[in-house]
């Protein structure tokens, strides 16, 4: 981009969306979509890829076509532009023959900034016709990751939008996506006709996500501790891996006061929208969920998400996790796991009706997931080396916080191990831990296991530190759970080492939890707030739900939590102070500045 074109870009990034400066890549993107070109863009969640297409938007003659899956999200980013003053429109299914035609006509006429559009509506001949007709400035096209095949948000009439680039050579692409790993992006390259786009690929990282992934023990009752004492009235996400989990844990949340709601795909669509709303539109829900609820959600203030069950793959944990704190606002990843998650998870693969192949995928999956949740080193170094990424330990982790102690589990090794084969290898944990600690269960003495001369070996340990010494053999593959034997834990190639003494176990230390992270959290929350005028914070947080209520859009539309924040500690006296923060362009100031600088002067 040459200099007077970089110069007109950061001048619209500062007056119309209010921010001082660009973020990563975003000037080198805008600047390469401006100039004509076709870019293909990876960046994570919350990395602020919208302004990479919506920029050139107004830096480029004519309309930008934006692409995107999502009805309901289409909506409230074009609400959110009318807040900036940018002419943007959607035309979708929820639209009527008339409002279309408006549409349309507004589109040939150049009175458009942006049109966002759903994939089937953009490939109907009416609405090609119509693109023929009038002056497009670029084609964005949002979630590309729903071209692949191979992943969980696949949209069949993003196939077709290859037909874009041979309909329309000369109008620029920009393709962009938050998914990481090289299939996709390789698939979006080749089914999108991609091959001639710069590529850019930003880190994957996340900084302000605390990930912590904690020992499962009550995990319902782990949660709800970590809820109260770390977000107490924040909106955030639960993720259970079926419909009665979500249901009966969304019931035991509320009957403990906590705003909280189910969604599955059990549920009838009606309820499922209303649910999805609400926590879209309110403060401080806290919805229940499957994956099911998913790629739907584009609430930039979830301050958590947290897993009582294990996802498949780091890819579904990423994916997931990163729904938490698009704003860039500290966020936790929190994750209870046990031994039961990985005999679950195990059976869900040697049950499914998947090809050899798909199977043999599926475990070294859930294998790389197993080695992040059991790592004694940096959980985030672990999450990015999986995506191809180097980095150094965070200190925003809870390993990093509270680096656990590696004890020498040899010997507990092999006397579990030998419990495993001492009683035929047709037994689950909880029998091989009364075998060992010598308790003469009925089951026990049934199957004369008292007589064995393992019966009582492991005394010196407690029942939760064999259950972790048995889930960590399991997560590093010295055991294995057989679903034909109702989960009974097997030896597997691996163990003989151990048993014979030739390999040494290192096991992570189950040290109660002391709080510490959370005390950190509080001190860093308190940190950040510093200087905040909290009664003013709530004024403006009320005003702001008042405003979004009266114009029928999400609160964050109006302004962020952010913004607010910057607003409550530098305690703006006049427009020009109030316009220099950020999240404040020329429209908004022009618009709420009076109101808000009301409110500051109380
Ligand atoms: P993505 O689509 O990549 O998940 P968004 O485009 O929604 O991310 O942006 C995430 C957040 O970052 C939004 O709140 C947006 O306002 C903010 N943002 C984006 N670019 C900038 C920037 N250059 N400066 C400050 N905030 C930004
Ligand atoms: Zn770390």
């Amino acid at each position: 981009m040459n200099a007077a074109a970089e110069a007109r870009a950061l001048q619209l990034l500062n007056r119309v969306f209010g921010h001082p400066a660009f973020r990563g890549a975003q000037a080198e993107i805008v600047g390469h979509v401006a100039g004509g070109g076709d870019a293909l863009v990876l960046m994570p969640t919350g990395g602020g890829k919208s302004l990479c297409y919506q920029l050139p938007a107004l830096l480029r003659e004519g309309t930008a076509l934006v692409v995107s899956p999502l009805i309901a999200l289409m909506q409230d980013q074009v609400a959110a532009l009318k807040q900036l003053g940018v002419r943007a429109a959607f035309l979708n299914s929820t639209l009527d023959g008339r409002e279309i035609n408006a549409c349309e006509r507004a589109l040939r006429d150049g009175e458009l900034d942006l049109l966002y559009v759903a994939p089937e509506r953009l490939m109907m001949p009416r609405m090609l016709e119509c693109l023929v007709e009038s002056k497009l400035a670029l084609f964005a096209i949002d979630e590309a990751h729903c071209v692949s095949q191979w992943g969980h948000d696949f949209r069949p009439e993003y196939l077709q939008l290859s037909v874009l680039h041979e309909r329309f050579p000369g109008v620029p692409r920009i393709a962009l996506t938050a998914t990481a790993d090289p299939q996709t992006r390789d698939e979006i390259i080749r089914r999108l006709a991609l091959d001639e786009a710069r590529v850019f690929i930003s880190s994957f990282d996340r900084p302000n996500i605390r990930y912590t992934i904690v020992d499962k023990q009550d995990a319902r009752a782990q949660l709800l501790r970590f809820i109260r004492e770390e977000h107490d009235g924040d909106a955030g996400i639960v993720y259970c891996l079926s419909r009665k989990k979500v249901d009966e844990t969304a019931a035991w949340l509320v009957s403990h006061g906590v705003r909280a709601l189910p969604y599955h795909a059990g549920m009838d669509a009606q309820s499922r929208a209303a649910n999805q709303d609400r926590f879209q539109r309110e403060e401080g829900i806290v919805v229940v969920a499957t994956i099911a609820f998913g790629m739907g959600i584009d609430k930039p203030d979830v301050r958590f998400v947290a897993h009582l069950d294990l996802p498949k793959s780091i890819e579904g944990y990423y994916q997931e996790t990163g729904r938490a704190g698009r704003d860039g606002a500290p966020a936790d990843a929190w994750m209870a796991y046990g031994l039961g998650d990985v005999v679950q998870q195990r059976r869900m693969i040697d049950q499914s009706e998947g090809s050899e192949e798909y199977r043999r995928v599926s475990v070294a999956k859930l294998d790389a997931l197993l080695g992040l949740c059991e790592t004694a080193g940096c959980r985030r170094v672990r999450l990015l080396a999986y995506f191809g990424e180097a980095g150094a330990p965070c200190g925003n982790c809870d390993t990093c916080l509270e680096p656990p102690q590696i004890w020498d589990a040899t010997e507990a090794s092999r006397k579990a191990l030998s419990c495993v084969y001492r009683t035929g290898q047709r037994f689950g944990a909880v029998h091989l831990i009364d075998v060992l600690r010598g308790r003469a269960t009925d089951r026990v003495t049934q199957w004369e296991h008292h007589r064995l001369n393992v019966f009582g070996l492991g005394a010196d340990l407690d029942e939760a530190a064999w259950r972790n010494v048995f889930r960590q053999l399991a997560a590093l593959g010295y055991l294995r759970p057989d679903h034909e034997a109702y989960g009974a834990l097997k030896l597997t190639e691996a163990s003989r080492a151990v048993l014979k003494g030739e390999q040494r176990v290192d096991m992570r230390h189950v040290a109660p939890r002391k709080g510490r992270a959370a005390k950190t959290r509080r001190a860093a929350a308190a940190d950040a707030l510093s200087g905040v005028d909290a009664g003013l914070l709530e004024r403006l947080k009320a005003w702001r739900m008042a405003q979004a209520r009266e114009q029928g859009v999400p609160a964050y539309v109006i302004f962020h939590d952010r913004t607010l924040a910057e607003i409550a500690a530098a305690q703006p006296a006049d427009m020009d102070a109030l316009g220099a923060l950020s999240g404040i362009g020329a429209k908004k100031l022009e618009r709420y500045g009076p109101a808000l600088l009301e409110l500051v002067r109380g």
